[in-house]
C-alpha cells in the first residue's frame, strides 16, 4: 500500500490531541447548544447559545447542573 502525500501532510485533528472532550452547556438553559465565539481580541472567551440566545463569557461544565436547568427552563417555557 502507497501513502498517499495528502495524507502525511494532512493536519491531525484537535481531538486527537485532547482525547478528553469538555462538554459545555448553556447556563440560561442548559442546552448544549453552545458556540465559542471568537471575534474580538479583547473578548477572550465569549459564549453563544442557539438554543437560548444567550451570550457572555460564563459557560456551565457540569451535565447534572445542566439537566436541572434544562428541566427549569423547560418549565419556564412552558407556563408563559
Ligand atoms: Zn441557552
Amino acid at each position: 500500500m502507497n501513502p498517499t502525500p495528502e495524507d502525511a501532510n494532512h493536519v491531525p485533528r484537535p481531538e486527537h490531541k485532547t482525547q478528553k472532550r469538555s462538554i459545555t452547556f448553556c447556563p440560561r438553559c442548559g442546552s448544549t447548544n453552545v458556540f465559542w465565539a471568537s471575534g474580538l481580541p479583547q473578548l477572550w472567551s465569549l459564549w453563544e447559545c442557539r438554543s437560548c440566545g444567550y451570550r457572555g463569557a460564563l459557560i456551565l461544565k457540569d451535565s447534572k447542573l445542566a439537566e436541572k436547568l434544562q428541566e427549569d427552563y423547560a418549565k419556564k417555557k412552558g407556563n408563559r
